[in-house]
């Protein structure tokens, strides 16, 4: 990776759907190791802008450069291949599986033997395994007290703020270059809130880069180096989370005034 390069480009990129502009010719550079934040009213394209970026709908125009490589259009397991992990608003767990076997899926997408290898347990997959196991307990150390004495709880058992968490620390475990976090913190108390953007912020440590849509202002203005702001399609502003609190154009349509 090129540290003065953008790890994410992002060029005009747009999906309609009828007549609606759901994502009008949006720019967006992500420098690596940036934590950039997406905000907007309802219906103003941020989802739609993630599942452009991660393959689950072909734009109809623009492109998405990841390190420079174009990796517009792309199957989603490819553009995962590539190193973009993400989370979902609705958690997409399996609520059967523990929180370890959970997390250790995100680590299947990094493993290079398939079935008939985990059938045989042939000794490279034994250590793969031992080494996906490893990582993924690295990264539910993260979150501390919150997940660790919980490794064996099944998925639906868990709290709703630590099911969060396990989405988060599963996208983790396939070490992605770049995470999309789709609006981490809903449903968070202010507590879990505030800790949840404070270990977001650690993981600028583990040279991870972060795209994230947050609806909690007081999260974006502790967390994001830069924010881009939607409006039914279209970016109408971007910049520091302080200069785009001052823009009128973005009082008034995000917040009403
Ligand atoms: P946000 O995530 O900001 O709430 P969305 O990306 O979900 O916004 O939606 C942007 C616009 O695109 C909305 O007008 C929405 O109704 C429309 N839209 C999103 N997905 C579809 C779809 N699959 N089919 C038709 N319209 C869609």
């Amino acid at each position: 990776i090129d540290p003065g390069r953008p790890l994410l480009e992002i060029k005009g990129l747009a999906k309609s759907f009828g007549g609606i502009k759901a994502v009008n010719r949006i720019d967006l550079d992500v420098m690596p190791g940036a934590i950039v934040a997406i905000i907007g009213p309802n219906g103003s394209g941020k989802t739609t802008f993630f599942n452009l970026i991660t393959g689950l709908i072909r734009p109809d125009g623009g492109h998405v450069l990841l390190a420079g490589e174009d990796v517009t259009g792309l199957k989603p397991h490819r553009i995962a291949d590539k190193g973009i992990a993400r989370t979902f608003q609705n958690l997409r767990l399996f609520p059967h599986m523990t929180l370890l076997e959970n997390a250790l899926v995100g680590a299947h997408t990094r493993t290079s033997t398939g079935a008939v290898g985990a059938v045989l347990r042939l000794p490279r997959v034994k250590r793969e395994e031992a080494a996906a196991r490893a990582r993924a307990l690295e990264i539910i150390r993260i979150f501390g007290n919150r997940l660790m004495p919980r490794l064996q709880h099944l998925a639906f058992s868990l709290s709703y703020a630590n099911r969060r968490r396990l989405e988060i620390a599963r996208a983790l475990v396939s070490e992605p270059m770049l995470l999309l976090l789709d609006e981490p913190t809903a449903g968070m108390n202010p507590t879990e809130t505030l800790e949840l953007a404070d270990q977001i912020r650690q993981l600028r440590q583990r040279g991870v880069t972060i795209l994230l849509i947050e609806h909690k202002l007081d999260v974006v203005n502790e967390i994001a180096d830069k924010v881009i702001v939607l409006d039914h399609g279209e970016k109408i502003a971007e910049g520091t989370p302080k200069q785009v609190h001052s823009n009128k154009e973005v009082l008034r349509a995000y917040l009403g005034r």
